[in-house]
């Protein structure tokens, strides 16, 4: 961090930062300017209350430099991280192949996961999602199948050999639903819920975190943080859109996340455009932009019958149009050397 002192201020009071930077185990350089005297403060202070400096008489304030994150930074690790989606699948995320996730929002019956699960894997599906424990703003709404829908998932994995992406929505969930997932997936409103994002940072499982409807790019980072900081180093980035005043769509999905996501960090990023825009008909679009954007990855709702779906109908395409939309990102990948 560097200190900038305010004009005017003694040299008692520059002093008085300099012990106190030592005292935080720093070390200090002091530069005096013609107006104004800044000190700066040379180690790593990530865990240090550098906002507690700004209190000592004669700071004006204080800059940080490195980021506050670490494992997740590109300081700590250029080069880029691949997370294997494990299951029988070879898939994974953040090479060269771009990996889609695609299947239903909730998980319904046999039949509607087997057929949507064929489908992902006809088209080129890297691995199945499926909601089985549903976060529903509404307590009266479907809330998921619980442990039948993980039973189903692991049917369907069986068939198709697709790696199972499933969400997990508290500590008491995570042992069950570690014994069907390759991947655990937590949702946008438990991103800062960070007692789940240790207990998963404690598996040995991948984790794709979703960014939170109104987190920063570096709270979104921290979450992660949490996640690596616990020994669990296999953590993908979902961009899902944010609350914003536009209500055409049902998020507005930030698409200038993913190059910065990238620029600040070595962790893939995956794109979901169906809860990014909350339109089925706004997805193919957003996937290939995505795609043009540089991400990692995509993260689809399919469904084969979006008319009768228990959840997110209206944002859902059908294994045709997931088909159509497959072959197009493929020209797309092409053009930023990527592969689908
Ligand atoms: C989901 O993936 O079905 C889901 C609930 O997403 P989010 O947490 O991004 O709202
Ligand atoms: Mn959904």
């Amino acid at each position: 961090m560097i200190v900038v002192m305010k004009i005017g201020s003694t040299p008692k009071q520059v002093e008085h930062v300099v012990k106190r930077i030592q005292e935080m185990g720093l070390k200090e350089q002091v530069i005096v300017g013609t107006e104004r005297t800044v000190v700066a403060a040379i180690g790593d202070d990530r865990c240090k209350d550098r906002s507690a400096v700004e209190t000592i008489d004669g700071v004006e304030r204080v800059v940080p430099i490195l980021a506050p994150y670490k494992m997740a930074s590109r300081e700590m690790k250029p080069e880029r991280s691949v997370i294997a989606l494990g299951g029988k699948s070879n898939a994974s995320i953040g090479g060269k192949k771009i990996g889609v996730i695609a299947g239903p929002c909730s998980v319904e019956n046999k039949s509607q996961i087997l057929e949507i699960a064929h489908a992902v894997r006809q088209a080129g599906g890297a691995a199945l999602r499926g909601g089985a424990f549903k976060p529903r703003t509404n307590p009266y709404s479907f809330q998921g199948l619980a442990e039948k829908g993980l039973e189903l998932l692991a049917l369907a994995r069986e068939e198709t050999g697709l790696a199972i992406v499933t969400e997990v929505m508290s500590i008491d969930q995570v042992d069950l639903v570690n014994k069907y997932a390759d991947v655990l997936q937590i949702g946008a409103r438990n991103m800062q819920n960070f007692n789940l994002l240790n207990a998963v940072g404690s598996q040995d499982k991948p984790v794709l975190l979703k960014r939170g409807m109104s987190a920063t790019l570096e709270e979104f980072l921290l979450a992660a943080e949490y996640i690596m900081a616990k020994g669990n180093q296999q953590v993908m980035l979902c961009e899902r859109g944010i609350r914003t005043y536009e209500d055409y769509v049902r998020n507005t999905l930030a698409l200038a996340a993913v190059p910065e996501l990238h620029r600040v960090s070595h962790l893939p990023v995956v794109v979901d455009p169906s809860h990014g825009t909350g339109k089925s008909y706004l997805v193919d679009s957003m996937c290939r932009a995505a795609v043009a954007a540089g991400a990692d990855g995509l993260m689809i709702e399919v469904h084969n019958d979006p008319e009768h779906a228990s959840t997110d109908g209206a944002q859902s395409i059908t294994p045709r149009q997931f088909d159509v939309m497959m072959k197009a990102i493929q020209r797309i990948a092409l053009a930023v050397d990527r592969e689908v």
